[in-house]
């Protein structure tokens, strides 16, 4: 390994800036040198020929586009004998940091961008992972696709000394089978033009058609140097061109373009992809009591009349059952506030072991009352299902400081169905009643049912 410490460049106009990246970087282990603009960039990295540059984009005399352009050209490579490819890697540290600005910088040079206001360790990160990576094409799988053995070896070998792994085939005929190999995934697809069996345009086609890879790179290398034909590629779903013989470097630039585009693109989907999970997290939180993990008031409110209507339009029968915790104000005014959660909590757990899964559900509906609704059911169905429950809290009881404290609570049982539906049911007049019949199990000494009609 380098025993000497890796030598970073940072660029940037702002001193504070500078040394913020500064102490970020030498608690890394790297030796840091500043420069505050491009001009004095450019002369820095001929003198320290640095391992690496973190380079600002917006700086007055030469912004870091133009400095990264200048580094790529020919009378500053000869003299970068010290990294592979004659090329310093430059991390853009960005205020401004759009997909367009990094397709730009990617364009220019870049191998990483770090935007502006950074958290502290993140432009560290971004050159740890240069150093690591063996190279940026590092982990890619390339397909080349040529009948002409000697073209094939050269473009196959070029990508592989560029770090990326590489499959070779000598027709689309021979492609389409690599494609239809779930075990390979292909990042890059390179292919000949003319070919016996299948030629490049039709596998081109079947890659974007048949195969569904809308964002696979397909860049053609072809000896037919003809314009409108090749112009007509595009059309096929073609990605990129180069007429053979062709430059290696260039091939190289425009692999580096496109599959760095490819990574973005992957990481912006995975990114979109936790914020959707994210999201869902957070839409299904909002509708659950933390306490209890019933649905909360919110969601009840939401969804019950809903479920009336659902029950009114195919002529489903609906019950639903309201639940209150007898003598509940005691059990906090005598054990405290917390010992009154964990009775409320294992109540809900008895609710919620009993009902149906997936059909029945739990919504807490106030301090210790909790509304069981029950699609599907007639007012019988749900009696019976409330006496289940009334008998399963009666047996509850929870421990605190020593002692133990039985559970009871009283339930209202109502529904409606076809014959009994009036059309007038709604989520309040459903409440109301259900309120009266709690009363009624209340008044009748409480650990009770009662049921009745709407
Ligand atoms: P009843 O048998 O007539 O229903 O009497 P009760 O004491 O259960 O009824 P009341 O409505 O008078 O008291 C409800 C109590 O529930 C009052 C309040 O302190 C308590 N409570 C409401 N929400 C919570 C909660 O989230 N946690 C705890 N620990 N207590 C709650
Ligand atoms: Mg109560
Ligand atoms: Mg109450």
């Amino acid at each position: 390994m380098n025993a000497m410490p890796r030598k970073i460049l940072v660029v940037d106009d702002s001193a504070m800036m500078r040394s913020m990246i500064r102490r970020e970087l030498e608690a890394g282990g790297y030796t840091v040198f500043e420069a505050e603009d491009g001009i004095a960039a450019l002369a820095r990295a001929v003198e320290l020929l640095p391992d690496l540059i973190t380079l600002d984009v917006g700086m007055p005399r030469l912004d870091g586009f133009t400095t990264s352009k200048k580094l790529a050209g020919d009378n500053y490579t000869r003299r970068f004998t010290h990294v592979p490819n004659n090329r310093i890697p430059i991390i853009f540290v960005t205020a401004n940091d759009t997909l367009e600005g990094r397709q730009q910088g990617f364009e220019v040079g870049a191998v990483d961008f770090v935007a502006k206001p950074f958290v502290e360790g993140d432009v560290r990160k971004a050159v740890d992972q240069i150093f690591t990576l063996k190279s940026n094409l590092d982990g890619f799988c390339a397909l080349v696709v040529d009948d002409n053995s000697v073209a094939r070896t050269i473009a196959a070998d070029l990508l592989r000394r560029a770090g990326l792994d590489v499959i070779t085939c000598e027709n689309g005929a021979e492609a389409c089978a690599v494609f239809s190999d779930p075990d390979k995934k292909i990042d890059l697809l390179v292919t000949d033009l003319v070919m016996p069996v299948m030629d490049g345009r039709h596998l081109c086609r079947k890659v974007r058609g048949e195969f569904g890879l809308a964002d696979l790179p397909v860049i053609f290398l072809t000896a037919v140097d003809d314009q409108p034909l090749l112009i007509s590629l595009f059309d096929a779903g073609a990605t990129d061109y180069l007429v053979k013989p062709f430059v290696k470097e260039e091939l190289l630039a425009r692999v580096g373009v496109h599959l760095a585009h490819r990574r973005l693109t992957r990481e912006l989907r995975s990114a979109i992809e936790a914020l959707h999970q994210a999201n869902e997290e957070i839409r299904r939180m909002s509708t659950i009591d933390t306490l209890t993990r019933c649905y909360n008031r919110a969601y009840l409110n939401d969804s019950l009349e809903g479920e009336i209507r659902k029950a009114r339009r195919y002529g489903r029968e609906l019950s639903v059952i309201m639940c209150d915790i007898d003598h509940f104000k005691p059990i906090n005014d005598t054990w405290g506030h917390q010992v009154g959660d964990d009775a409320l909590h294992a109540v809900a757990a008895v609710i919620i072991g009993l009902v149906r899964e997936r059909v029945d559900w739990v919504a807490r509906y106030g301090g210790e009352e909790f509304i069981i609704v029950l699609p599907e059911t007639g007012c019988e169905g749900a009696t019976i299902l409330a006496e289940r429950l009334r008998a399963a809290v009666s047996a509850t009881a929870i421990r605190a400081a020593g002692a133990t404290i039985s559970l009871t609570a009283s339930f209202g049982v109502t529904g409606f169905n076809d014959m009994t539906d009036d059309g007038h049911v709604t989520f309040d007049n459903l409440i109301k009643r259900l309120d009266d019949l709690l009363y009624q199990a209340k008044q009748a000494g409480r650990d009770c049912v009662r049921a009745g009609t709407l």
